[in-house]
């Protein structure tokens, strides 16, 4: 079956297209699966008699009055006529309040204009109205809507107009021909076509409650349709996987492993010792390991990578390790050459910013396999790194790399496979991530992917304490900053923003910098943002390692891996402004050593709902799977467009929880389908996940 066709223009694109396509939403088929959030009914008007405060309404009047206020504040004030029960203006009035307006609202709402309007009703200074209502321009005894209206998850580049008519058309176009046997799907399923039209466009008469949750037979249809294709595509690389061959890699007794343990200078935890025993294990088959080691900040994931690498170089072969950003990879790059140089191991420093003759040269030591372990950013992927025998390569903080990224480690590493031996071996593959998944979600869908979890704290760590305070507790915050710095602590200060945007009115870096270096003299107070060079970065970093200074000012760059363990103050500016898994990772910064930790955040009002639970959350939990947890309660559907855009949300419809029948079924179907009819599994996957089918893989 060809390839479903896209609508990809020739000409430059619109800022919607491009909204869309950031989206996902490129192919007939993306748009066709873009389903609706809720609906408006707009199939008639609401009877205002019987509307009470703070329903949406659906009203039709003629513009009476329109008017620019100037107190208290700058608005637009339309005064509506309703019309009365004959259908002719009456004296029903409504007020229409804009305080934030354009000229085409005015145009539009001009004395004598019909228009239809829908809001939620208020009792206003002036009696009924609405505020920011929708509205639109009608002609007299223009039809009511025949369906349902769609409200789309949108960004806010993409208005909710233009993306209607944009689904509209991709569903009219989508070839959506029944590709499954009847006999795979549920009973009393819909066709395809006949599901989607109906979630797009149902009619008055469908039953809201079973859309709205989810359960009408059209939503189950497009639910196990996801979990099919998402079931068959994991098994696919299952299967793909197992074809392919790696070395078996074996530490020897007395070997690197056993050295390095006795270099360390603390104990493993039991779940490190757990945990480096599964990649062991995975390391002596000839089949490359592709396993996912999540732990909490914290809790000691680089020792066990360091172990893995030991095994490899200990068998022969060379190991790569990538972090995201080079303050991290930096850090690792001390820890193991600190830990394996003693032992012999000479360790390559692979990032962007190291160029000319010292790239050249560690590009000759990697070509020639005198550097075992090669340490950087995605600089270590790039072409011109040429290993001698590459074995192992470790991916730190993986879910932090962008999708491109990852599709380039993938094709580097089958371009690596076989270097140095007569038969192609690919090396085999370890990802690290502080954002745990929950087990269930983890084993269902990474059916391609071994999971290790690291469930337990190194020992002698004092719980982090979270106070919530209100910007303007600001100044006693600091008086706390200068106490602790007496006490020989160190202070992280982080910032939302790096240049001064008048429109959010964030404090800047700079200028949290200065004022904090004047209100506290005598102490060395440091500024690290990401447009600073990455020697100046490392620099800095390298000066609040050493404790030369007490304070870090900082933006979010710190926010992944840095390991000061003296550091035992977080201050986070604008709380309210970062994201759940943003603050857990911040937080993680500090709490690393022995004295108790503080993590203050300071938030400015009014906080929206949801940034009030994420701010509760962080006051009331430390664990990184309950906070993974609350998480996904919390987020928004905006911010659900943006994990969809990051590929975190792997399933848009289907709810693991409330879907458990219809993913046995696929699961039992999917094997059978890929053997007996793998043209159909094919397109399946193909419709279903499209260009995120390789990315789903990396
Ligand atoms: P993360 O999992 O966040 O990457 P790290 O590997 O950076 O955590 O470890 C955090 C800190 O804990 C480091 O300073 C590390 O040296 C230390 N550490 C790791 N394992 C242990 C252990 N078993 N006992 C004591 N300290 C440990
Ligand atoms: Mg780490």
């Amino acid at each position: 079956m060809p390839p479903e066709p896209t609508t990809a223009p020739a000409k430059p694109l619109s800022a919607p297209q491009r909204a869309l396509q950031k989206l996902g939403l490129t192919r007939d088929i993306d748009l066709a699966l873009h389903l609706p959030l809720r609906y408006e009914d707009e199939t008639r008007l609401t009877p205002l008699l019987s509307a009470h405060e703070g329903d949406t309404v659906h009203l039709e009047g003629i513009v009476r009055e329109s008017r620019i206020e100037l107190r208290p504040r700058r608005q637009l004030i339309v005064k509506l006529a309703l019309p009365d029960d004959d259908g002719e203006p009456g004296l029903q009035g409504l007020i229409l309040r804009f305080v934030n307006f354009y000229p085409s609202h005015q145009k539009t709402l001009a004395v004598g204009a019909r228009v239809r309007v829908r809001g939620e009703l208020r009792h206003g200074f002036f009696g009924r109205e609405i505020v920011h209502p929708s509205f639109r321009a009608v002609a007299p005894g223009e039809p009511m809507a025949q369906a349902l209206t769609p409200v789309y998850p949108t960004s806010a580049q993409l208005p909710q107009a233009y993306l209607r008519k944009a689904v509209a058309a991709g569903l009219a176009r989508a070839r959506l021909d029944e590709i499954l046997p009847p006999q795979v799907l549920p009973r009393g399923v819909p066709t395809l076509r006949e599901a989607l039209q109906l979630l797009h466009h149902p009619t008055p008469d469908t039953g809201l409650q079973a859309l709205q949750e989810r359960e009408h037979p059209a939503w189950l249809r497009i639910k196990f349709e996801e979990l099919l294709a998402q079931q068959l595509s994991q098994l696919q690389s299952q299967r793909e996987r197992a074809r392919l061959r790696a070395p078996a890699l074996k530490a020897a007794p007395g070997g690197l492993v056993e050295r390095l343990l006795a270099v360390l200078p603390f104990q493993l935890t039991g779940a490190q010792r757990r945990v480096a025993e599964e990649i062991a294990a995975d390391l002596v088959r000839p089949q490359p390991m592709h396993r996912l080691l999540q732990g909490d900040v914290g809790s000691g994931k680089t020792v066990v990578a360091a172990l893995a690498a030991a095994v490899a170089m200990d068998a022969g072969w060379q190991c790569a390790l990538m972090a995201p950003t080079e303050i991290l990879a930096e850090q690792h790059f001390r820890k193991l050459v600190q830990w394996l140089q003693p032992l012999g191991i000479e360790t390559a420093w692979l990032t962007g910013s190291r160029k000319g003759k010292a790239r050249a040269e560690m590009i000759d030591k990697v070509a020639s396999g005198a550097a075992k372990l090669v340490v950087g950013t995605h600089a270590v992927i790039q072409d011109d790194v040429v290993f001698a025998r590459l074995g192992l390569a470790v991916i730190d903080e993986q879910h932090r790399f962008g999708v491109a990224q990852r599709l380039e480690l993938r094709r580097k590493l089958a371009l690596e496979a076989g270097r140095g031996s007569s038969q192609p071996l690919e090396p085999h593959l370890l990802m690290m991530s502080a954002t745990p998944i929950p087990r269930t979600l983890a084993m269902t869908y990474f059916a391609d992917l071994d999971v290790s979890t690291l469930d337990e704290l190194p020992p002698g760590r004092t719980p982090i304490v979270t106070r919530v305070f209100s910007a303007d507790r600001r100044d006693p915050v600091i008086e706390r900053v200068r106490d602790e710095v007496g006490k020989g602590s160190q202070v992280y200060w982080v910032v939302p923003l790096i240049e001064e945007s008048e429109a959010l009115d964030l404090r800047n870096a700079t200028e949290t910098h200065e004022q904090l270096s004047a209100a506290l003299p005598g102490i060395g107070v440091g500024l690290l943002h990401g447009r600073m060079k990455p020697a100046d970065k490392a620099a800095v970093m390298a000066e609040f390692t050493a404790n030369r200074l007490q304070v870090l000012v900082a933006t979010t760059v710190i926010e992944v891996g840095v390991d000061v363990p003296n550091a035992s103050v977080m201050v986070i500016e604008h709380a309210e402004r970062f994201g759940l898994a943003q603050l857990h990772q911040l937080r993680g910064r500090v709490g690393r050593g022995a004295v108790a930790s503080v993590c203050v955040l300071l938030y400015t009002g009014p906080l929206s709902q949801t940034g009030r639970e994420r701010l509760r959350a962080m006051a009331e939990t430390t664990d990184g799977f309950e906070i993974a947890r609350r998480d996904l309660e919390i987020r928004g559907p905006g911010e659900f467009m943006g994990a969809r855009q990051s590929g975190d949300a792997l399933l848009r419809f289907a709810d693991l929880a409330q879907d458990g029948d219809l993913l046995a079924q696929a699961r039992e179907v999917a094997p059978w389908l890929l053997d007996e009819q793998p043209a159909i599994a094919q397109a399946q996957i193909r419709r279903w996940l499209g260009g995120r089918m390789e990315f789903l893989k990396a």
